[in-house]
């Protein structure tokens, strides 16, 4: 599913690069031409003039006769300035060809329809033809003065630029295949990294509800299995029964702490859970709390040890604090056979208050370690343990996150446990 999605994903990316690199691409060469187009037009305009210019006053006499113009030909009158790589045909007022350069005579053929048409239409036009093997630019300018009609044509052999342009257009192409197949690589490892959060919830969300509905199912099963046996035996009474009767309702308890604390994890999954944070005595709680828990210790011939710094006051949510105290020292309670467990709360030295929970209990494997936090997981020597759930380290877990206060483990298999909250 999540395979198909990336591909997804990376197949929008990449249409939407295609569309993009096109319209760059185009943009870029059809603003490059057109910018060279239009100042080209520009030049070409301007030698047009100075030709016209030129020839009229030569044959005004004022600085040089027509045999003069026509032997040195438009070149002279630019002296000083550059010169445009074109050639020139001038029409007078009879539309004769006053001027054409020896060799581009054929081409001035070619092109004198459009001189004809500029002098009947009176007005200028800018093309490109096809002439032989060759392209063309062509302006072809009207002139009407006190000297009369005339026309002179400008024209340019495009074939370098034409190479220059359909170099361009591979090099734009090329460029923007390779460039597009680096993006799509990369979008394909971005989209991948995007979606693995997504991916990461979804396999977590399942497996949460699976794994809840075989921890209420277990329960379930065996509260049906002992009533089952009770609803089987008709003369018995409540008092005969009193074993199975109590197994159900032991199930039941542990069904219910089983749903409280699945409704916690799932309010914290959707930020319902908000913390209801006050000032308060955490001294007061840890010890109330441990005050419960040493009875039970006692019963299983632990020693209880509880090390405090009187009046450590916090400001956090005063029954969430008191529920993670409850589950680590249960915890530990729960899970020392013999030996000893440790309370402490005080102030370090750098007035952060630390409240920690040792045993010497049946402690945890380094594989365990890293996923102890983990719903519903339980190390394999728990597994066969009453009454637990694998939710009570991750609900601990969220309430330190929520306050930014840090939870952290130390466990050595055989040894025993230390649990630590620094706040
Ligand atoms: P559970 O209801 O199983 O106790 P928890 O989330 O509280 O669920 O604990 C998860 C697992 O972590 C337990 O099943 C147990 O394997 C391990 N664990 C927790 N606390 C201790 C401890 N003090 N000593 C050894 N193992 C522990």
């Amino acid at each position: 599913m999540f395979r198909r999605l990336h591909l997804k994903l990376t197949a929008y990316m990449a249409m939407i690069l295609v569309v993009f690199m096109f319209f760059v691409a185009t943009g870029i060469y059809s603003f490059t031409r057109l910018v060279f187009e239009d100042s080209n037009k520009e030049l070409m305009e301007t030698e047009a003039i100075r030709i016209y210019t030129y020839r009229t006053m030569s044959f005004s006499g004022f600085f040089m006769n027509d045999g003069m113009f026509l032997r040195l030909g438009p070149s002279v009158a630019f002296m000083g300035t550059q010169k445009l790589d074109a050639c020139y045909v001038i029409y007078d007022r009879n539309m004769d060809r006053v001027y054409v350069e020896e060799n581009e005579k054929s081409i001035a053929d070619n092109i004198q329809n459009l001189a004809q048409k500029a002098y009947d239409e009176e007005k200028d036009s800018f093309v490109t033809k096809k002439i032989g093997h060759f392209n063309y630019r062509i302006l072809t300018k009207y002139f009407n003065d006190t000297n009369g009609k005339s026309v002179v044509q400008v024209y340019q052999n495009t074939v370098n630029e034409d190479i220059l342009w359909s170099f361009l257009k591979t090099v734009l192409f090329v460029t923007g295949i390779s460039g597009m197949a680096v993006l799509l690589g990369i979008s394909y490892i971005f989209t991948g990294q995007a979606i693995k959060p997504i991916k990461d919830t979804w396999i977590r969300q399942k497996e949460f509800v699976a794994d809840a509905s075989h921890e209420l199912r277990t329960p379930l099963t065996v509260i049906q299995t002992n009533l089952d046996v009770v609803l089987s035996d008709d003369e018995g009474t409540v008092e005969e029964n009193e074993m199975w009767l109590s197994n159900a309702y032991s199930e039941t308890r542990v069904m219910a702490k089983l749903i409280d604390e699945l409704l916690i994890l799932a309010k914290a999954d959707a930020n319902q859970e908000k913390l209801d944070l006050s000032e308060f005595s955490f001294s007061e709680v840890v010890e109330n709390v441990c005050q419960n828990m040493e009875i039970i210790a006692h019963k299983k011939n632990i020693e209880f040890e509880l090390m405090m710094e009187d009046d450590i006051k916090i400001k956090a949510d005063y029954d969430k604090l008191r529920r993670l105290v409850v589950i680590l020292v249960d915890n530990a309670v729960k899970y020392t056979e013999k030996g000893k467990v440790t309370v402490s709360l005080y102030t370090d030295k750098n007035k952060k208050k630390i409240f920690s929970v040792e045993d010497t209990g049946i402690g945890i494997c380094q594989k365990d370690l890293d996923r102890i936090f983990d719903r519903f997981y339980r190390a394999d020597k728990a597994r066969h343990r009453e009454g637990g759930t694998g939710l009570g380290l991750s609900i601990a877990k969220w309430i330190a996150d929520a306050h930014r206060f840090s939870l952290t483990v130390e466990s050595t298999i055989n040894v025993g446990s230390k649990f630590t909250l620094k706040m």
